[in-house]
């Protein structure tokens, strides 16, 4: 396992409670101590080393090819590429599991990128460039946490159970193909990946310290790449600050300002209507890719796609701070355990809009309260994406040969089978909400009454 943050730290227990392992063979790298003494006491290795572009593959070779049988490397760490990793675990054909494709240090603020370079869709490309080199080999899960990863098994759900109330006749779907045209013949314009965390601290959030329920460093980096989503065939036009790659698939477009000052107007069963964060992820990408439809390599159809994130108070009050010091990140960082917080739950789920009922958020409400019976060293956020890591880890032993997979190609309900039981209560809700509701009473606001789902009025100006 590469990094013991509070992904790692949260994953050793499922692990442990669902994988039959050695604890002798098992071994942590990271460059800091923390949580040191959980290894200690099972007997598990621990390495304290920074892996970087010059050592990565001398240090973890041996670990991976040592005795008998096949190596796993999870990624659980900041700052050590994940396409290098996925490259040497090929070569030692060794499986591999992360929740986020990483790019080494200095990628995010690197401004010799153009900003179409320092995107997700750059990245994510990478990624699938490596795929169509290696063609195939161990299976490597990419991109399989909460978001990205789980949200992806649950927009599959959430289709089937708006075709049901919708009645739309269709065959079980077989093939992503399958997949896409019955989210088209669902009417399905676009999806938010639409999460409230509210989870509240015991103790105010000091000022200089950004705090957040999972990694900092990891948020801020992602906050400050540009605003990204998955651009759908409904959409009328580009936004103003809307700008097209020029290489890749094309299912996704970027915005010239970053995610972390970029609101969106969205949906979830506890805030009803809120402000989320438009910040950039895989699976804004990644689904309205798997769910696009082309003709002669034209995109015929696509959902939009993007998160709308209203994280726990203290991390918005930290965003906030880092805003007004021009992005310059706070010094100090904490994650919040689950024994600091007093309440709350994370509600995280996807909203399908656009469809004959309108929009249907489907999604995993997990409390703190109910975190603690199910798991130990870890928060409400942290056990939707460990649960999820777990469930890629089992589809991967299970299916040990894939090559590079993202998680929407993964077998939905088997992984949704082995999260469920971490996931707290799971519910769909129908909403006739939109993002024109309410609005339009005490100044002249520019809104396309015609289609409520247009991207232009989702977006905060
Ligand atoms: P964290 O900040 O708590 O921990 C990061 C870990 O990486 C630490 O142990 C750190 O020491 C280690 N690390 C840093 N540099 C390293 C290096 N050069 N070599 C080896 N280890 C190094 O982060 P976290 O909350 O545990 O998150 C871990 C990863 O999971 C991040 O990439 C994050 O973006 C991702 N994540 C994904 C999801 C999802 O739902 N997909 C959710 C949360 C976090």
């Amino acid at each position: 396992m590469i990094g013991f943050g509070s992904i790692g730290r949260g994953t050793l227990p499922l692990i442990e409670r669902h994988i039959a392992h050695d604890p002798a063979r098992m071994v942590v790298i990271a460059p800091d101590d923390a949580g040191r003494e959980l290894l200690d006491e099972r007997g598990i290795k621990f390495v304290k080393m920074a892996l970087t572009r010059d050592n990565y593959a001398e240090v973890l070779k041996p670990y991976l090819t040592a005795g008998s049988g096949q190596g796993f490397l999870i990624n659980l760490s900041v700052e050590v590429s994940s396409v290098a990793l996925v490259q040497l675990c090929h070569e030692a054909n060794a499986l591999y599991i992360d929740t986020c494709i990483e790019p080494w240090p200095g990628f995010y603020t690197d401004t010799s990128l153009s900003v179409s370079q320092r995107s997700n869709y750059a990245l994510r490309e990478s990624m699938l460039d490596l795929r169509r080199k290696l063609k195939s080999g161990p299976s490597a899960i990419t991109t399989c946490g909460a978001n990205p990863g789980m949200v992806s098994w649950l927009v599959k759900q959430a289709l089937l159970n708006i075709a049901r109330d919708c009645n739309i006749a269709h065959e079980p779907p077989q093939s992503r193909e399958d997949w896409a045209r019955l989210m088209q013949a669902c009417g399905v314009k676009g999806i938010h990946i639409a999460e409230c965390d509210t989870q509240r601290a015991r103790m105010p959030k000091p000022r200089g310290v950004f705090v957040n329920t999972w990694s900092v460093e990891g948020f801020v980096s992602e906050g400050l790449q540009p605003a990204e989503l998955g651009f759908g065939t409904h959409e009328k036009a580009l936004p103003p600050e809307g700008r097209r790659h020029d290489f890749g698939p094309d299912c996704a477009i970027y915005l010239l300002r970053p995610g972390a000052g970029t609101r969106v107007r969205s949906w979830t069963p506890t805030a009803q209507a809120q402000h989320g964060f438009l910040i950039t992820h895989n699976e804004a990408i990644s689904i309205a890719d798997y769910f696009s439809l082309r003709e002669a390599g034209k995109i015929t159809y696509a959902p939009t796609c993007h998160y709308a994130y209203h994280p726990a108070a203290d991390a918005v009050l930290s965003l906030d701070e880092m805003a007004g010091a021009q992005w310059q990140r706070q010094s100090a960082s904490h994650i919040l355990g689950e024994s600091e917080i007093i309440d709350g739950i994370d509600e995280l789920g996807v909203l399908l809009y656009g469809h004959a009922k309108n929009a249907y958020w489907y999604g995993s409400q997990l409390s703190v309260e109910e975190t603690r019976q199910l798991a130990p060293y870890q928060n409400a956020t942290g056990l939707q994406v460990t649960s999820a890591v777990l469930a890629g880890m089992v589809w991967a032993l299970e299916n040990p040969k894939a090559g590079i997979l993202e998680a929407d190609e993964l077998d939905f309900r088997r992984c949704l089978e082995v999260q469920r039981p971490y996931l707290g209560p799971v519910t769909g809700h129908y909403t006739d909400w939109t993002p024109l509701q309410g609005r339009g009473g005490l100044f002249p606001e520019d809104m396309d009454t015609s289609d409520p789902w247009q991207f232009s009025n989702v977006i905060v100006r």
